[in-house]
């Protein structure tokens, strides 16, 4: 507790502010490279050239530089709230479902499927977050609105929407995520109608929060499991630990061992150029350039990730 404690009081005494001024002016070379996610024909037409980072601490400061008021579509770091209300709802069960190990493949790869028996290797490659939607959508009426709601309360922004715009272009390009869906289906790994888990995997991969959403919206897994603004506890210590812990070793697909080695925090990435990392015990944040690198991970937020650990000194190493 002291150690904890004291972690955070360390950092609070380094200037953020400066320090977010000092990360976005060096990773600015990056910015604008890359590849904008293009096969989800909408995100091909945001402007590549932008850059916002945020910090939330878990004591309610927030810090911010460049674009991190713009929102943009979030993509798959949805699948860490919906994977936190399957949790809520189904517990450990949801384990003979879904596994927690890294997939060492791209996040839209069908090859380990079949192998697997329709048991997807973690819940945030695409085939994992199907099932995870299949839960939300049996446990909660309402399953999209409710995942608004999750989602508007952690972040404190009733304003937050699900973009019907991209929810659509990716349903009408989403052959991959139909062909892993009816797969799983195949096995009877899924229970609710194909079309049904697809049109709410598409809907919650179309939130469009920024940067000081997300890290906000983050800050229960870094307070072990508790809010910050209200105090209401949102899941379990446990839970937190276990969800970050997924989020370490998969939360960057076939990169997740890279960033371990370079960043050393939770992350978790979306196709849409946004990035999410905790601080456990200290702060979550939020890094946003559309710019791709080949793995689906944001170009010039990696960089940002691993020279703000570098520069305060923060991992869970
Ligand atoms: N909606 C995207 C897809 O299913 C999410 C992928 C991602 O952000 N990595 O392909």
């Amino acid at each position: 507790m002291t150690l904890c404690n004291s972690t955070h009081e360390t950092f609070l005494q380094q200037d953020v502010a400066a320090i977010l001024e000092q990360i976005a002016s060096e990773v600015q070379p990056l910015v604008g490279k890359g590849k904008v996610a293009d096969y989800i024909p909408i995100l091909a037409q945001v402007p590549a050239e932008q850059f916002g980072m945020a910090v939330a601490t878990i004591d309610g400061r927030v810090y911010a530089v460049g674009d991190a008021n713009q929102a943009f579509s979030i993509q798959s770091i949805s699948k860490v709230f919906t994977l936190t209300m399957a949790l809520e709802a189904v517990g450990d069960a949801l384990w003979k479902r879904v596994g927690r190990e890294p997939s060492g493949n791209a996040f839209n790869s069908l090859v380990q499927l079949e192998r697997e028996r329709g048991i997807p290797r973690n819940p945030f490659i695409n085939a994992g977050a199907h099932v995870v939607a299949d839960v939300v959508l049996s446990q909660y009426p309402n399953a999209r609105e409710r995942l608004l709601s999750f989602v508007r309360e952690r972040a404190s922004n009733p304003d937050i929407p699900m973009d019907p715009e991209v929810a659509r272009s990716e349903h009408e390009t989403g052959f991959r995520n139909a062909a892993l869906a009816n797969f799983i289906r195949s096995f009877g790994n899924l229970v609710n109608p194909v079309d049904a888990v697809l049109d709410f995997y598409y809907h919650q991969c179309a939130l469009r929060m920024s940067c000081v959403d997300l890290a906000r919206g983050f800050v229960y897994l870094a307070n072990r499991g508790s809010c910050q603004h209200s105090g209401e506890r949102v899941i379990s210590q446990e839970r937190a630990k276990r969800i970050n812990a997924l989020m370490l070793t998969c939360g960057t697909y076939d990169a997740a061992g890279d960033f371990a080695f370079h960043v050393g925090l939770p992350v978790k990435s979306g196709v849409g150029g946004g990035m999410v990392a905790v601080v456990p015990n200290v702060l979550a944040m939020a890094v946003w350039s559309p710019g791709l690198d080949e793995k689906g991970n944001s170009l010039a937020g990696a960089a940002a990730l691993d020279r703000f650990t570098a520069l305060t000194g923060l991992s869970v190493f």
